[in-house]
């Protein structure tokens, strides 16, 4: 048997980042840059104001106040978008909008609420300091700038500054496609009439959904039979894919023949019973040039399995190198028992409680029991030596998507 990290580690050293694309801004959200970007142009390219109200030069409003305001000659309006025509001369000021360009001898704006209007002239109410108001030329972004560096995962921050910056395109990591093969005689797919003799194919669709929210692209293969032939076939299909992910076939029952049909195709399958619970049996390894991972059948333990093991992969592949969901620590609400040895991950429910994390279980933690997987957003780790925790006692929890923080107050 081997550890959770073990596998992990001789996974994710099989795995390489895949290569560039360029993709439209928008389409490049969530993922990885590929590219160092640098300013083409300053931002904002000109001085501009920051408030509606009057560019003038500061001299001209020493003293100003209410009762003794600065009167000034107002010698053009200045809208958002518009070309100031003239410089502005002592005891004159220019009527100016947010964003607008600052006009050659201002030195200085005055908020609209600060000025009285009075026909043709404005009294300035405050004395104006130097460069109050004005938004300098480059104070954002320098031209020649480095803003983004390879390696970064592009937010909406990013897009917006990649807009900003007129850049339209972008070159990101490729996102990979990954391969989805069912296997078992008793499964059907969820189109097929019912029978109350067969599993429905939910792996399929599980893993499925798991692959889209790495950011990454599915390729469902369908059912393959217990049959030699047909899993070979099966998989002979999925071989255009960057990564192939199978369900089922991996333990020591009669007819789990992924094991034997892997040791066939590629020479550097390796079969692993990883000390862990729920998914146990797992299969590694390259079928030609394309890893393979062989997860067990049981709907959560392919799901617990994916979460350790492929996730990471597909975000490796994806160019990120923040692999792992995140942990908290968190307080348990009841006692839990394992047997030492191995590394379970309880399906549960954390929330937050005032500074703090509670964490309970979700119920019935069988390895084909899915309910409890739907009501959890965390799995409770508890390490291999661990036997016992009681209620009261902390634990790390894995999370599984960003529901923890949510819960809004009652009346909200
Ligand atoms: P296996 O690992 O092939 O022995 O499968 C273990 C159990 O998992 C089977 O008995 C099925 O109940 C269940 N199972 C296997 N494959 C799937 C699947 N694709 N969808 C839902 N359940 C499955
Ligand atoms: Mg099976």
């Amino acid at each position: 048997m081997i550890s959770v990290e073990e596998a992990l580690k001789k996974i994710l050293a099989a795995i390489s980042p895949l290569g560039l694309e360029k993709v439209n801004i928008l389409d490049a959200l969530g993922r990885v840059i590929g590219e160092d970007v640098y300013a083409g142009r300053a931002i904002p390219p000109k001085d501009n104001s920051a408030m509606d109200g009057y560019a003038l030069r500061m001299g001209d409003t020493r003293g100003a106040s209410a009762e003794k305001p600065a009167m000034l000659e107002v010698v053009e309006e200045i809208p958002a978008g518009a070309v100031p025509e003239k410089r502005i001369g002592p005891g004159q000021a220019a009527r100016i909008m947010t964003g607008a360009p600052v006009p050659e001898g201002a030195d200085a704006v005055v908020r609209m609420e600060d000025t009285r209007k009075e026909d043709g002239q404005v009294a300035i109410l405050v004395e104006a300091k130097h460069g109050q108001d004005i938004r300098l030329a480059g104070e954002d972004v320098q031209p020649g700038e480095k803003v983004i560096s390879r390696g970064e995962v592009i937010r909406p921050a990013e897009v917006g500054m990649l807009a900003a910056l007129g850049r339209s395109f972008v070159s990101v990591h490729q996102r990979p496609l990954v391969a989805i093969v069912a296997t078992g005689d008793e499964l059907t797919d969820i189109d097929e009439p019912s029978s109350p003799w067969k599993i429905v194919n939910s792996n399929s669709y599980s893993l499925a959904a798991l692959v889209l929210n790495c950011g990454a692209v599915p390729l469902q293969i369908g059912i393959a039979r217990d049959r030699r032939e047909d899993i070979v076939a099966k998989f002979r299909a999925a071989i255009r894919a960057d990564l192939i992910v199978s369900s089922g076939g991996v333990s020591v029952g009669d007819y789990d023949l992924v094991k034997e049909v892997l040791k066939e195709e590629g020479n550097r399958m390796q079969f692993w019973r990883v000390a862990m619970k729920p998914g146990r049996p797992l299969a590694f390894g390259m079928l030609g040039e394309v890893p393979i991972v062989g997860l067990p059948g049981n709907p959560v333990s392919a799901m617990v399995s994916f979460e350790q093991f492929i996730r990471p992969a597909i975000l490796k592949m994806m160019g990120h190198v923040n692999l792992f969901r995140q942990t908290v620590q968190a307080r348990l609400g009841e006692d839990i028992n394992k047997k030492p040895g191995i590394r379970h991950f309880i399906r549960a429910r954390i929330q937050r409680d005032g500074d703090f994390y509670t964490v309970v279980t979700t119920g019935d933690q069988g390895s084909g029991i899915l309910k409890s997987m739907v009501r959890a957003n965390g799995l409770i780790i508890l390490p291999e030596e661990v036997t016992t925790v009681q209620a009261g006692g902390m634990v790390t929890v894995q999370l599984l998507d960003d529901s923890l923080d949510w819960t809004v107050e009652p009346g909200y």
